[in-house]
């Protein structure tokens, strides 16, 4: 792979991730170019770029981010090397890494084979059975007809979670615990799917009780290079969307770490991968651990992961684009044992929603935006500040807060006084939720499965 220096950077995409981009690029001396909606004409990530090209003109708000030959086109009007995708959007759309690469441009993530062999959960089961790693007892194949799915509930019994191969986000998934949740749920499941992701594609695995999510960061360059950040806890969840995120987890011996940190480098290896990636993996009650799906993306998460290795992910997915090695300067990991772990951070998503109306997304203009500082505490924002408007057009994650300590206790206060500090009025936001789970003994005792907030109605308080 032939090595370039970038001069200019696209991000495709909006809001806390196009900033996150856009600041890695400027520390790197690369310039920075942001493309907006209509709807996002006063979005701050428009004004933190050096250029900024309004696109989409007269489609629907999320349409705008989606349109791949537009954004192509405003890409090489810019005179850009390379675009870098966040995450969502166009993150895990195979063709506009393949649109890209026909247009000269870097694609700051994995090629667009590797995110088709990863892409749909079934066939990046496949390339974990390959890899020999274990993954949850499921069908290996999308469920075509009624009578598989008997046979598989024969086999393993309930309860059984239908998953679509295309999900994401939490979404697509819907537990059955009977023949008729089952039966009723694949209709249901396979329509959604198609409805949310353009394929009506459906597979089962056992739904295991009470997990734990442990999740691997890794990195790979094109010279064949791929080491892990260790593991962040996402299992804080509702309704399978993460919640609350840390690092490292509080739930896994050495032994542990070193098996599922493994697996993960097994997977990526299997498949030759390059750039940004997370593995997931399901923990069970009893210590078992399975291969649920991988990531070719940055997370919103990653950020925890920053600041227990005090390593910059996204410069480094640009570096490693830019075909530089993992060794050189300066991403600087010459080996595994370079990455060292220090400390615990916390990220929770402060989001426009409302707890007391079952998370209702609340819209308005916000008239006052007080964020919190100090040590300990990182913030990567979206659009917030006085007089931002919120829409209804796109997801509502306001601000992200990510706290450090030295212990997982420190780092859960910092969070909880940095969360005290905020003020934000005129939109209704998830603050006090928030302030109750970093402060409930079970966040504190640092073993949380994937039913806490189902469990404790009080959180909503
Ligand atoms: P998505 O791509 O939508 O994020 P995932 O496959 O990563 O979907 O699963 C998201 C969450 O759903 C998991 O963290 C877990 O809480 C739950 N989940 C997924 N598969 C299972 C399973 N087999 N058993 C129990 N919970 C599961």
């Amino acid at each position: 792979m032939e090595k370039r220096k970038f001069r200019k950077v696209m991000a495709a995409n909006r809001g806390e991730i196009a900033i996150r981009i856009f600041r890695a690029c400027t520390e790197l001396g690369i310039s920075t170019v942001a493309i907006y909606s209509e709807e996002d004409k006063l979005s701050l990530h428009r004004y933190k770029a050096d250029e900024a090209y309004l696109v989409g003109k007269g489609k629907a708000p999320i349409d705008a981010y989606l349109g791949i030959d537009e954004i192509i086109s405003i890409a090489k009007r810019a005179d850009v090397d390379a675009i870098h995708p966040g995450y969502g959007f166009l993150s895990e759309n195979a063709e506009f890494a393949e649109a890209c690469e026909r247009a000269g441009i870097a694609f700051i993530g994995p090629r667009a084979e590797m995110q088709r062999a990863l892409g749909d959960k079934v066939s990046a089961r496949k390339v974990a059975i390959a890899a020999e790693v274990p993954v949850v007892p499921g069908t290996e194949e999308p469920i075509e007809h009624e009578e598989e799915a008997l046979i598989f509930a024969k086999q393993h019994g309930y309860p059984i979670i239908i998953k679509a191969a295309a999900g994401g986000g939490g979404r697509g998934m819907r537990v059955a615990r009977n023949k008729k949740e089952l039966l009723e749920g694949l209709v249901a499941a396979r329509s959604e799917a198609k409805a949310a992701f353009g394929n009506p594609a459906v597979f089962l695995e056992r739904y295991l009780e009470n997990p734990k999510h442990i999740e691997v960061q890794v990195l790979g360059d094109h010279h064949g290079n791929l080491v892990h950040f260790y593991e962040r806890d996402c299992s804080i969840q509702r309704r399978h969307q993460k919640v609350v995120e840390f690092a490292p987890s509080l739930s896994l011996t050495q032994k542990l770490r070193d098996e599922i940190c493994n697996a993960a480098l097994k997977i990526a290896g299997q498949v030759g991968y390059v750039n940004a990636g997370t593995v997931e993996f399901l923990l069970d009650q009893e210590g078992n651990w399975y291969f649920i799906e991988m990531n070719p993306r940055i997370q919103v998460e990653h950020t925890v992961t920053e600041m227990i290795t005090g390593r910059n992910l996204v410069q480094a997915q640009i570096l490693i684009a830019e075909g530089k090695k993992l060794s050189d300067p300066p991403i600087n990991v010459p080996n595994q044992s370079a990455i060292a772990m220090r400390g615990y951070a916390i990220q929770c998503r402060i989001t426009t929603e409302d707890p007391a109306n079952n998370f209702a997304p609340d819209f308005g203009t916000i008239t006052t935006y007080r964020s919190s500082a100090g040590f300990g505490v990182r913030l990567d924002a979206g659009n917030a500040f006085t007089g931002s408007v919120i829409t209804p057009h796109y997801d509502s994650l306001l601000v992200k807060v990510t706290s450090w300590g030295l212990t997982f206790d420190e780092a859960a206060h910092i969070m909880n006084r940095s969360l005290q500090e905020f003020r934000v009025r005129g939109v209704k936001t998830n603050i006090p939720f928030l302030e109750n789970v970093v402060t409930h003994p079970v966040f504190l005792a640092g073993t949380c499965d994937t039913s806490f907030i189902e469990k404790h109605p009080e959180l909503l308080a």
